[in-house]
């Protein structure tokens, strides 16, 4: 079973170019103000069509995690973390924190944004915690 590969559509293409250079790009309603993930053609908050894109901090919080000690298959080096991500712009998304201890995280550390390569064409976002919120090994 290989990794299942995002085929962007017309609206969701601006958040993946935006990826490919390393930008987190949000839909923000030019209506309501709401700011959107995953990428809609309706505001859902007011329905909406006035979106603009944005280029957003990059900045949120732990809201939940999982820890993926046996992978479904060797595409996936586990362990790996898959965690809930409250963005500081609103929305929650999902993604995987890399480089980390998984016996250091919690719920509520902040983290921010990374991109890694997913596959030739597909960038993704993944999260770190931030720098201030990592535990020092002895
Ligand atoms: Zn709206």
């Amino acid at each position: 079973m290989g990794k299942p590969i995002p085929r962007p559509t017309p609206t969701e293409k601006p958040f993946y170019d935006g990826c490919a250079r390393h930008e987190l790009q949000l839909q923000h309603c030019q209506h309501c103000a709401h700011v959107l993930f995953y990428p809609r053609t309706l505001c859902d908050h007011c329905s909406s069509e006035n979106l603009i894109w944005q280029v957003a901090s990059g900045l949120g919080t732990i809201a939940s995690y999982t820890v993926v000690r046996r992978s479904v298959s060797s595409d996936y080096e586990a362990p790996y973390v898959i965690a809930l991500i409250d963005l500081v712009e609103g929305p929650r998304m999902m993604s995987q924190i890399i480089d980390v201890d998984p016996d250091t995280l919690a719920v509520g550390l902040p983290v921010s944004v990374d991109f890694a390569a997913w596959s030739e064409d597909i960038t993704l976002p993944v999260f770190r915690l931030q720098p201030a919120a990592r535990v020092e090994g002895d």
